[in-house]
């Protein structure tokens, strides 16, 4: 799914994407000439092995979001939120959903048997 920067007004506009187990859902809204803040929730289950035993488990996730897209190179002063920059105008949101995902991949997690 992608949504073209110039289409993107101070109006929120509502967006829902989904992956998988995982809804992406939200809204966007523009904040200056060349950024659009994105506030959404990131739901449902990301399938993971156990850090420890390699045993399948499902990571429950329910996160919300709150990120500054760029509309090309970002200059300027990063007020505590995440930038991510994207080229040809464009916001694409399966890749913003991916990088969610794999930052919460990253993590490490155990399985029931191995927390204790
Ligand atoms: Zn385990």
């Amino acid at each position: 799914m992608e949504i073209a920067f110039r289409k993107i007004t101070k109006e929120a506009l509502n967006f829902e994407l989904l992956s998988e187990n995982i809804k992406f859902s939200g809204k966007v809204f523009r904040k200056s000439s060349d950024l659009v803040l994105l506030k959404a929730d990131l739901v449902g289950q990301i399938s993971h092995t156990c850090d420890r035993c390699g045993d399948e488990l499902n990571l429950e996730i329910n996160e919300p979001l709150e990120i500054l897209l760029s509309d090309g190179i970002y200059k300027g002063e990063i007020d505590n939120l995440d930038v991510v920059e994207f080229y040809g105008g464009v916001i694409d949101f399966n890749e913003i959903l991916q990088s969610e995902v794999e930052a919460v991949k990253s993590g490490y997690y155990y399985c029931g048997k191995c927390k204790n």
